[in-house]
């Protein structure tokens, strides 16, 4: 038996269009999964699919804006209408508002919850039924940094990953008795759009982010295929409601 083998299962990425979530789609991908690319532009999903079929992988894109129920709703019976089966679920999608706490409104606070915690929490409900139809499945859930750490531009952001966590390991109790491990996957820095963003509004980012991981660098999308692989096979078949950290050690820098 092959631990890491996904041969015959469906994974669904949101967000899988670009950075950690191509990561992880194109990890899936080379386990034997076909992947749906899930997200709102239509221009980088379709060049997201045609770089993964290039690799040999079975890959769709499908239109979703997670903040929308009945957008997720569409993605997941047009997952149905395709592939029949939905095995395992990346939560991945996310945004960020960069602002002090007291200068959120309320609509930018929503934005960032909605994306990133609630859109999780829709497309879960959605994939839920499904799974345990088949017997079981896979939920890996993007946290952050931000679920451990705080800072001061990041309140909506940090509340929206430490929910994700605690929405992680409620899942992962509620869930178990239907074989669905739900487990959520931690990134460090990750040179991605949203962190290009970040190293032009955040002064002296860059070399921080350097300075104080271990590893010595700014992580890759690629980093992730393997904790992607492992928490949607059998190799992690007792492995549930775990916060796993992808950050070059990072979170356990004692020094600086
Ligand atoms: P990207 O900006 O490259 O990826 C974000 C993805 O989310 C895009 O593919 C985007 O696609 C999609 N997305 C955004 N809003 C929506 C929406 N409403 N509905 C559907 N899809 C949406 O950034 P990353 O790869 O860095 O981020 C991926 C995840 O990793 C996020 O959850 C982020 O918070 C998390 N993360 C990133 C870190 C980093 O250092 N880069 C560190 C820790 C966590 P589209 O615009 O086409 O919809």
């Amino acid at each position: 038996m092959n631990l890491f083998d996904l041969n015959d299962r469906v994974a669904v990425v949101t967000g899988g269009n670009g950075g950690i979530g191509l990561g992880m789609a194109r990890g899936l991908g080379q386990a034997g999964a076909a992947v749906v690319v899930a997200a709102r532009n239509h221009e980088k999903s379709a060049t997201a699919v045609e770089g993964l079929e290039a690799l040999g992988i079975r890959a769709i894109s499908l239109h979703v804006d997670v903040t929308d129920s009945n957008s997720c709703r569409t993605m997941v019976s047009d997952v149905m209408r395709c592939f029949g089966r939905l095995d395992v679920l990346v939560n991945n999608a996310g945004t960020n508002i960069r602002r002090q706490p007291q200068e959120y409104t309320i609509e930018e606070w929503q934005t960032v919850i909605d994306t990133n915690l609630t859109g999780a929490m829709l497309c879960c409900q959605l994939a839920y039924p499904l799974m345990v139809e088949i017997g079981g499945g896979k939920i890996i859930n993007i946290g952050s940094m931000m679920s451990i750490f705080g800072a001061p531009f990041a309140a909506a952001y940090a509340a929206s990953k430490g929910g994700m966590v605690q929405f992680t390991r409620a899942l992962a109790t509620a869930w178990a008795k239907d074989n669905i491990q739900v487990n959520a996957v931690l990134p460090g820095w990750i040179d991605t759009e949203l962190t290009r963003r970040a190293r032009a509004e955040v002064k002296g980012l860059h070399d921080r982010v350097v300075a104080r991981t271990p590893a010595g660098r700014w992580g890759k999308p690629e980093d992730h295929a393997g904790i992607a692989i492992f928490l949607a096979t059998a190799a992690s078949d007792f492995v549930t409601g775990a916060a796993i950290t992808v950050d070059g050690g990072y979170s356990v820098q004692g020094v600086g």
